[in-house]
């Protein structure tokens, strides 16, 4: 992954102190989707790490997880699965609760999105303190679902987010 790529994408993310609480500096990569070629590199990267991995399903995780999840999904044409905030997925659900660096919430995945067995990489944009994913690794488990990875653009280590997905594969393209 060429080391420009990821200083145009660091450049670009932008720091939004005090959103949308008091204490979180909130990592804005809205810049990186505004910009054609830099939304395009940044799909690249997540399609370089999944290339030669069987892959059955992306799930991505609400909202900004939607955006780099289903076109990474589209590329490698296979299924994409919305891992959605509470009250939104219309079918039958499995839940899991999970808290926030900002909050507590609970998640829901449509019971039937997800085979057994099925390989599964997980896309959010951002790790923090690795509650959200971890949840979603919950909820893959529970309709066991094979989660074979979990990929980020933007990692803030001083949260040790990753722990909390260990055994599974941890990847973050821009570290903080
Ligand atoms: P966590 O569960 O703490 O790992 O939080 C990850 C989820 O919350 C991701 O879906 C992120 O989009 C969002 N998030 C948490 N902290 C931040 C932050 N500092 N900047 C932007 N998004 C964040």
């Amino acid at each position: 992954m060429p080391d420009d790529v990821i200083a145009r994408l660091r450049a670009a993310v932008r720091d939004v102190p005090d959103f949308p609480k008091k204490g979180i500096v909130f990592k804005d990569i809205t810049p990186v989707l505004n910009d054609g070629t830099l939304f395009h590199s940044s799909i690249d990267i997540f399609l370089d790490r999944c290339r030669g991995k069987q892959i059955d399903k992306i799930v991505g995780i609400d909202a900004r997880g939607f955006l780099f999840g289903s076109a990474v999904a589209y590329q490698l044409g296979v299924g994409f699965v919305p891992l959605r905030k509470k009250g939104r997925l219309p079918y039958k659900t499995e839940s899991a609760k999970y808290s926030l660096e900002y909050g507590e919430a609970e998640m829901e995945l449509h019971i039937d999105a997800i085979k057994r067995g099925e390989k599964i990489v997980l896309i959010d944009d951002l790790l923090a303190t690795g509650g959200t994913s971890a949840s979603a690794a919950t909820l893959i488990k529970k309709v066991e679902g094979d989660l074979i990875e979990a990929i980020f653009l933007i990692e803030l280590e001083f949260l040790h987010g990753r722990e909390k997905l260990a055994p599974t594969p941890v990847t973050a393209f821009l570290k903080y």
